[in-house]
């Protein structure tokens, strides 16, 4: 048989933000189809009227253009396998509702909330299955003629598929091997509702992903459950040849203590759990996304790759196009992944030292100007190189390096009291005058001059250099010491400099 094409997809449901382990699911899709020189698929799968949140499928597009994931089709992507969202599908589910019910793999169902409420109160763990749809209301118990009359009433009903019992339901697993489970724990599911003229969950998935040719299913373990049920639809319908293979992939857990990591830990740890900021239009309620919480779109990306799958060895900084090369499913782990977000912090603050200099003065110029600082471009790349490797945002780069842009007006009590001699004001005076004389300001001029000075008068280097920093930075922090004069210019080094003289002495 001729090797197949990869195809696959990322299907959501519009109901909310995307969590941030859907995010992982569509990444682990995204490095295998593109490994694979396969295609990409974005569908929608909203036939779940009662759970649709409007906003949602938008925000979900966006996360992945910030992320810098590509979809090759679906909604918004075009494509010839279309339309890819659900709801606009209705008249195909149907097709092949009917094709269940004629070859006898489904059933109709009558039974009412009310009456399988009152069944499972009479049957302790009912369920509806081989053992009990024959006591049910459907079209197995049930004469034609009534069904028909039912139907003809616009009496509601739905369909349900007819599985048959004590049979090994093998799924071939690429993470978690072969698993089997039997036939007679699964009950007869729901297909298809007459009520909103919409399949369930199941049958619009197995029915789109043969429609599509889809060729492995990569989808979140919370899906295990479900996929015998999938391998017996793809049977029903004479699909076998074509199933698609499966990868389940481990859950994300709490960072502390054990199971799923959930929106309350996020907000219990001070991380975000979405990929964008998301505004609930129901509650109002808002949660913070990586985006808006300074995070590089590259470092989400290399953080969420090694949740779950690591490449054999030691390397953990991959870019995504390392990422496609390295990828493998066979090395995902079945156990669940801790979500360690300070190693998210720490995938920052690797990526903001790779980039350059002028990249990130780019990203910081907005948060000066917001603080009401115009600065030279040619400045701001100098204090970034400076002072980035301090940070693991781009946003703590104000805070690190405000210094630069606005004089001290108070200076740090503690230091103060440790760092300012006796003879501080004098030494402080007679630097501002040695400075001020030179016409050479660069750095290794001043540094040059100044050491030289200390030498020659026989000061005390600590001393003079801590001085030093209190005037400029107003505490005692900051870099080496002239690469903060040299950035600040004689003028403004002066002037600092005799004003802390003013207050301290
Ligand atoms: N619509 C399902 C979801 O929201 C898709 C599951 C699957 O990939 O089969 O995750």
């Amino acid at each position: 048989m001729a090797e197949r094409k990869v195809r696959v997809r990322f299907a959501p449901s519009p109901t909310g933000a995307l969590h941030i382990g859907g995010v992982r699911t569509a990444l682990y899709n995204y490095l295998f189809a593109r490994q694979h020189g396969g295609d990409l698929i974005f569908r929608i799968e909203d036939t779940d009227s009662n759970r649709f949140v409007p906003g949602a499928e938008e925000y979900i597009i966006e996360s992945f253009k910030w992320l810098g994931i590509k979809f090759d089709e679906g909604v918004s992507f075009g494509g010839n396998y279309g339309p890819y969202r659900q709801s606009e599908r209705r008249d195909i589910y149907k097709k092949y509702v009917n094709v269940l019910l004629d070859n006898g793999k489904a059933y109709i169902a009558f039974d009412t909330p009310e009456e399988l409420e009152a069944k499972r109160k009479e049957v302790p763990n009912f369920q509806y299955d081989a053992s009990t749809r024959n006591s049910m209301r459907n079209s197995l118990t049930m004469p034609k003629e009534e069904v028909d009359k039912l139907i003809a009433e616009g009496t509601q009903y739905v369909v349900r598929f007819k599985i048959e019992p004590n049979e090994d339901v093998h799924v071939h697993d690429i993470i978690r091997g072969e698993v089997v489970i039997n036939s007679s724990i699964l009950d007869d599911k729901v297909l298809y509702k007459s009520a909103d003229e919409l399949p369930t969950y199941h049958l619009a998935n197995i029915v789109d992903d043969h429609l599509m040719e889809v060729s492995h299913v990569i989808r979140g373990e919370e899906w295990l459950p479900s996929a015998p049920l999938h391998v017996l639809l793809y049977r029903a319908f004479g699909w076998e040849d074509t199933m698609p293979e499966f990868a389940h992939l481990p859950l994300l857990l709490k960072p502390d203590g054990n199971g799923k990591l959930s929106k309350r830990d996020g907000d219990r740890l001070g991380f975000p759990v979405f990929p964008l900021e998301w505004h609930d239009p129901k509650t109002g309620e808002v949660s913070s996304g990586y985006r808006e919480s300074g995070y590089l779109p590259e470092a989400v990306i290399n953080f969420l790759a090694l949740l779950g799958w690591n490449p054999g060895n030691d390397q953990e900084i991959m870019s995504l196009d390392e990422l496609v090369k390295l990828f493998d499913l066979h090395r995902c782990s079945k156990a669940g992944a801790k979500f360690d977000y300070e190693k998210g912090k720490w995938f920052n603050h690797e990526y903001i030292l790779m980039k350059s200099d002028e990249e990130i003065a780019g990203l910081f110029m907005p948060i000066l100007k917001e603080h009401g600082i115009e600065a030279p471009m040619e400045t701001v790349v100098t204090v970034v190189g400076l002072m980035k490797g301090r940070v693991s945002f781009i946003k703590e780069l104000w805070d690190t390096c405000k210094f630069f842009f606005v004089a001290p007006t108070e200076y740090d009590e503690k230091t103060v009291k440790k760092r300012w001699k006796e003879d501080s004001t004098v030494r402080m005076t007679e630097l501002a005058d040695l400075l001020e004389s030179l016409d050479d300001f660069s750095l290794a001029h001043q540094e040059e001059v100044v050491m030289k000075w200390i030498e020659d008068h026989g000061y005390h280097m600590g001393n003079i250099m801590n001085a030093f920093r209190l005037t400029l930075v107003g505490e005692g922090k900051g870099p080496h010491m002239f690469d903060i004069s040299a950035v600040l210019g004689k003028e403004e080094t002066v002037r600092r400099m005799r004003r802390a003289v003013e207050v301290l002495k």
